[in-house]
């Protein structure tokens, strides 16, 4: 239980990767600031069924005026967050001439400026405490790209690059910032991503999803939310003090190509 006490907000926190994390980090402990839409009470169970405090806050990571009452409802609540995984996000496939602009718009501001706000709001307490770990969710997709993925490969290559800044300002501080990059992890975000596959080349999803994998991932596996949790817990530990603006694939091979 080594984050017993701390405070952890995790944007996107009712689904997939940020539920897993919230998850994990919650067994070390770790009270949690849930966020996201959809269905609220099944993931908050999954998460107090840990033992800890999860308090829900619905902001639109579009909105910076949500946003600041987001961080303000987790200092009222906890009073501030130790812990902020900016894991958020949607994904637009098209390519860049037919990409719809408020696709881009919305990608950008949920997938990338989303974490800048966060982040300039949660450091000063951080700050006063010495103490703090600062995780984005980039992708594979911060470290390479791939064709039709225009405002996403854009996005995870700027949190890529925000990850670096934030830990340079705070470097000689005892709060880090780092990047993790997953490859595939099958969530409803890629779901919906091999279920277009299915329809577009008239294939089963079994199909559809042996392709994805063998196309980009050479272990033919997804990476697991509860993996990446794993790997966040790591980010959590004294053994992580000194691990600062690291990107780190869990990638099952795609970015070693
Ligand atoms: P998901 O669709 O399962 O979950 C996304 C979460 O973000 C949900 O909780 C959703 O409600 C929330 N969300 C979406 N728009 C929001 C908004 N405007 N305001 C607040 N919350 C919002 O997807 P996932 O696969 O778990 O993705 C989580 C993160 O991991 C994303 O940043 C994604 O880019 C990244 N990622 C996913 C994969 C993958 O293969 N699934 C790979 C690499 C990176």
């Amino acid at each position: 239980m080594q984050l017993k006490g701390k405070t952890a907000l995790v944007t996107g926190s009712t689904s997939g990767i940020g539920l897993g994390i919230a998850i994990e980090l919650a067994k070390q402990g770790a009270n949690i600031v849930m966020n996201g839409f959809g269905d609220v009470d099944g993931p908050r169970g999954q998460i107090t069924a840990q033992g800890v405090r999860a308090e829900y806050h619905g902001a639109d990571m579009s909105k910076p005026v949500e946003i600041e009452a987001m961080m303000a409802f987790a200092a009222e609540k906890f009073g501030g967050v130790d812990i902020l995984v900016n894991n958020a996000g949607i994904q637009h496939v098209a390519p860049i001439e037919s990409f719809p602009p408020e696709k881009w718009d919305a990608i950008i501001a949920i997938n990338l400026s989303s974490a800048f706000h966060t982040t300039r709001l949660a450091i000063p307490f951080m700050r006063q405490k010495n103490w703090g770990r600062i995780i984005n969710i980039a992708s594979a997709h911060g470290l390479v790209a791939s064709k039709e993925k225009s405002a996403y490969v854009a996005a995870k290559h700027g949190i890529v690059g925000l990850t670096k800044v934030t830990a340079l300002e705070l470097a000689t501080t005892g709060v880090t910032a780092n990047a993790i990059c997953p490859g595939w992890v099958l969530t409803p975000l890629v779901q919906k991503q091999i279920d277009a596959r299915a329809a577009n080349e008239k294939i089963s999803v079994e199909q559809a999803t042996k392709e994805l994998l063998g196309e980009k991932e050479p272990s033919l596996q997804f990476t697991t939310p509860e993996q990446l949790g794993g790997l966040a817990v790591f980010f959590c530990s004294p053994a992580a003090d000194n691990v600062r603006g690291q990107a780190w694939a869990h990638d099952g091979g795609w970015t070693a190509q």
